[in-house]
């Protein structure tokens, strides 16, 4: 007699085909859409989403998962994904149709407000539309529910079990240390980093990114790599994934570290356990712990001396040229270059931090009520010159800048700094204990590291938390000691 787990298994398995055909449609629409086609693209692409949530959200399936849950005969394992599915099946239950509905509108009208805003760099014309997305966005944490802070309902849609009060400390950390560091560096002077905005041939660009990527242990045979306006990862399952990049013949920079990047998500995604396929298990932890693994390829190895005393005289073969005379030390230099900037995505790994710091400080308020869609280009631009010494020019270089608020995604900044954090920490625990990852790095061989990563986190998926995992490895909750630590390691010495 076939199991009652099976039945679970079979329905979250068929749940999971038509979400990752809906990921093909979208990788597709990225990347190879025809210029007037997507029109019918995003109907498709709702019906297959409409489909897939119908299954999950029905009452038949919840009575299966609460039929499960208190079944005696199951493993623990498989009691891991009914406890995650039926928290999920709680929470797609929370909101109802009509406000779905109400947000989806809201949204539409924010985005196109906040398009318009763009081109007239005008935050005035987003702020009412934003407003809206505020208000609903609050009403939304209540209807979720949350125990200390409305702002801990948002976090938590992005990053399990984070809370304000877990990232009070961990902000006023960097506040404290980073601003000391950042003081200490001198900002690196143009012509340091002049040869990497010149022109790079396009072909030689992306087939020198093809190589990194195949040393870095990223499995063609189960996986591509094609161009992008805006470079992304994408999974259809661990035996398909997906990433794109961008290259910019007039430097050199964009294309290497956005390959990486995506790289380094890549890698988790094709490192999670096929045999979980369709259940939470099979599936990454949370949005910190996925930056976690783009920020250590990224950051810890892709702009590392060991990394590159290997893979530059590759790279001087093909650039004769424009990297004549420019020697490993200089390239290294000029690849970590420290430089405050208004824009959050071209900012430097140090003060990154400050953009998400002062992003985290207003989504915070906002949703303690301190703060209004009115209010915000002033705080904005406040707290630019008081952190990072910036006059911001004009709302096209502040406020405007990101697309997540137009989205209504309150809560998803504080990911992109837990995941360098993560990454500092897990990187220092990986090399630590074992001398031999960097040493066959600087030989053009990443396999160590990559097999650390599999053994320690990828073939986990879900089965731990983000802070059981990094106890687990570390053997201590996230510290930001360990990211203090590598960029005075870096900068000061
Ligand atoms: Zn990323």
């Amino acid at each position: 007699m076939p199991r009652v787990y099976d039945r679970y298994v079979n329905e979250m398995q068929a749940i999971a085909d038509l979400n990752y055909a809906n990921a093909v449609l979208a990788w597709d629409n990225e990347v190879n859409i025809p210029a007037k086609a997507s029109g019918l693209r995003s109907r498709q692409m709702a019906s297959l989403a409409s489909l897939a949530h119908g299954k999950f959200t029905d009452s038949s399936f919840g009575a299966l998962l609460r039929r499960l849950e208190k079944m005696k005969s199951i493993s623990e394992l498989e009691r891991k994904n009914i406890e995650h599915s039926l928290k999920d099946y709680k929470k797609s239950k929370k909101l109802s149709k009509a406000f779905v509905f109400k947000k989806s509108l809201a949204v539409s009208k924010a985005f196109d407000h906040w398009l318009k805003a763009k081109k007239a760099n005008d935050y005035k014309i987003f702020a009412p539309a934003l407003q809206e997305l505020i208000d609903l966005s609050r009403e939304e944490a209540e209807i979720y529910g949350y125990k200390e802070h409305a702002y801990d309902a948002m976090l938590e849609l992005y990053e399990a079990d984070l809370t304000t009060a877990a990232l009070e400390p961990l902000f006023s950390d960097v506040k404290r240390d980073l601003i000391e560091i950042v003081k200490q560096i001198k900002p690196t002077k143009k012509k340091t980093t002049k040869f990497i905005k010149q022109k790079y041939n396009k072909d030689d660009q992306w087939n020198f990114g093809l190589g990194v990527l195949d040393s870095m242990g990223y499995d063609f045979d189960y996986g591509r790599q094609d161009l992008s306006a805006h470079p992304f990862t994408t999974s259809f399952g661990a035996e398909d994934v997906r990433v794109t990049t961008r290259v910019d013949e007039n430097d050199l920079a964009y294309m290497l570290w956005s390959t990486i990047h995506e790289g380094g998500h890549a890698l988790y995604e094709q490192g999670l356990p096929t045999d979980q396929y369709g259940l939470p298990l099979g599936s990454y932890v949370s949005l910190g712990i996925h930056e976690s693994q783009s920020r250590l390829w990224e950051n810890h190895v892709g702009r590392s001396k060991v990394f590159w005393k290997y893979h530059y005289p590759k790279l001087q073969k093909v650039f004769k040229k424009q990297l004549k005379g420019i020697s490993l030390k200089q390239f290294c230099r000029a690849i970590n270059a420290v430089t405050p900037s208004a824009i959050r995505t071209e900012s430097d790994e140090l003060h990154y931090h400050f953009h998400i710091m002062i992003r985290y400080e207003i989504e915070r308020d906002i949703f303690s009520g301190k703060l209004e869609a009115k209010d915000l280009k002033k705080v904005w631009n406040k707290k630019y010159k008081d952190y990072l010494g910036l006059t911001i020019k004009d709302d096209n270089q502040g406020i405007l800048q990101d697309i997540h608020w137009s989205h209504g995604s309150f809560g998803y900044f504080p990911t992109y700094s837990l995941g360098s954090f993560y990454a500092a920490q897990f990187y220092h625990t990986a090399t630590k204990k074992n001398n031999k990852i960097e040493k066959a790095i600087s030989r053009g061989n990443c396999k160590p590291l990559l097999n650390w990563l599999r053994k320690n986190i990828h073939q986990h998926g879900k089965r731990y938390s983000a802070a059981e995992l990094c106890f687990n490895i570390t053997g201590e909750p996230l510290n930001f000691k360990y990211f203090k630590d590598y960029a005075s390691q870096k900068w000061l010495k």
